[in-house]
């Protein structure tokens, strides 16, 4: 992106968020609402960054040497919006795979995470996707993404139930076929938590 486009993109920003203002009743001149649409339009681009960063670029493997047994990268800390209501949703996922001659560096996973999080998301899509790049990427002979997450458009919406948690899993190859390899990643989560 120029840096002009951007500059441009962000005076827009920020003008919208002003006629937010307006239109929900309130005085954007008023003193606690003066540096609002800044600040908003600044959180937006810092939320929403994961649209300028391109995911596969992360994808750089190493030999496993001879290491073929399940890696487990749990409690990795996510913070999206919902693309419904561009309200919070934010939680943990859990990674777990077992290497066909190639790993990933473990600060990757949550690199990845961050990347698709920090866009317009649905976590059924967010777990997609962070399943297919390490499917494609990494070609493990076993793969399981778990996201647990809380979604503000459901707490604070009225609806009760202010506990409910979404659970949203994918696996394939051997976290699928395998009930020992399964059952360990879910005491190593355990473990982790
Ligand atoms: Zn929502």
């Amino acid at each position: 992106m120029k840096k002009n486009s951007s500059e441009a993109n962000f005076a827009a920003l920020e003008s919208l968020v002003k006629q937010v203002l307006v239109k929900v009743g309130e005085n954007p001149k008023r003193d606690g609402l003066k540096e609002t649409p800044r600040r908003v339009a600044k959180a937006y681009q810092e939320l929403l960054s994961g649209y300028t960063k391109d995911e596969k670029s992360v994808i750089k493997l190493f030999d496993s040497n001879g290491f073929h047994e399940l890696v487990t990268v749990g409690n990795i800390e996510f913070y999206s919006l919902c693309e419904h209501h561009m309200l919070p949703f934010f939680g943990r996922v859990h990674i777990g795979y077992v290497p066909n001659g190639k790993v990933l560096g473990l600060s990757k996973f949550a690199r990845i995470v961050e990347i698709y999080s920090r866009r317009l998301q649905t976590q059924e899509n967010l777990t997609k996707q962070i399943f297919e790049l390490i499917s494609k990427g990494v070609s493990p002979k076993g793969l399981i993404v778990q996201v647990e997450a809380k979604h503000l458009c459901v707490s604070m919406r009225g609806i009760k139930n202010n506990g409910f948690i979404t659970k949203t899993v994918l696996k394939k190859g051997l976290l699928k076929s395998r009930r020992d390899l399964l059952s360990q990643f879910y005491k190593d989560i355990e473990k982790i938590n």
